[in-house]
């Protein structure tokens, strides 16, 4: 008999075989049902990471999943990920024909608002915000882009900073010591 359930963080997850494939579903939330050939975006919802980009299904029953499993990693430990890779010696380096990660401005600012220096280490809080307002000219680039709390950023809205000026040579400074263009797009 194929195995129909696993252990994923702790809570169980079921799963069926159906005609197209695999349907399954964390058994305390069994309103959310991932269907069809459980592919990859579903593992990874599931928890799951598939160990080559091109990662095929699951093949349950098996004797092996050929996922491994990661929990999800929160913003702080993909933080402090991206400082030991710094600690090595190696700065990163960004492909200039692709827009920066999100993530890499987070990093750059140590996960703190730009403008209250607030240490923001949850997802849902934390923003990106156009230090020059997109409506008055501000582009998508690296030394116009900074980290910011919800709050500030409703705040500030569209106006501009005093300091404008002392506030871009301090992005200026971190790009540097990141080695990030200063003129690198930012994804949004
Ligand atoms: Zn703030």
């Amino acid at each position: 008999m194929p195995k129909t359930e696993y252990d994923i963080d702790g809570k169980l997850f079921h799963v069926e075989k159906v005609d197209t494939g695999w349907r399954g579903w964390f058994v305390e939330s069994d309103q959310e049902i991932y269907e069809g050939q459980l592919k990859k975006e579903v593992l990874i919802i599931a928890g799951y990471k598939p160990p080559r980009p091109s990662g095929i299904c699951i093949t349950i029953g098996s004797s092996q999943l050929q996922y491994e499993y990661s929990p999800p990693r929160t913003m702080q430990d993909a933080y402090q990920d991206f400082l030991n890779r710094l600690s090595t010696g190696k700065k990163p380096s960004f492909k200039k024909d692709k827009p920066l990660f999100k993530f890499v401005i987070f990093a750059r600012d140590n996960c703190l608002c730009f403008y209250c220096n607030r240490f923001i280490d949850d997802s849902t809080e934390v923003q990106l915000d156009h230090l020059i307002p997109r409506s008055q000219g501000g582009t998508d680039a690296s030394s116009n882009i900074v980290t910011s709390c919800k709050i500030c950023n409703m705040k500030k809205s569209n106006s501009l900073l005093d300091d404008l000026e002392d506030r871009i040579e301090v992005l200026r400074s971190r790009n540097r010591s990141y080695g990030i263009d200063d003129d690198h797009l930012v994804e949004f």
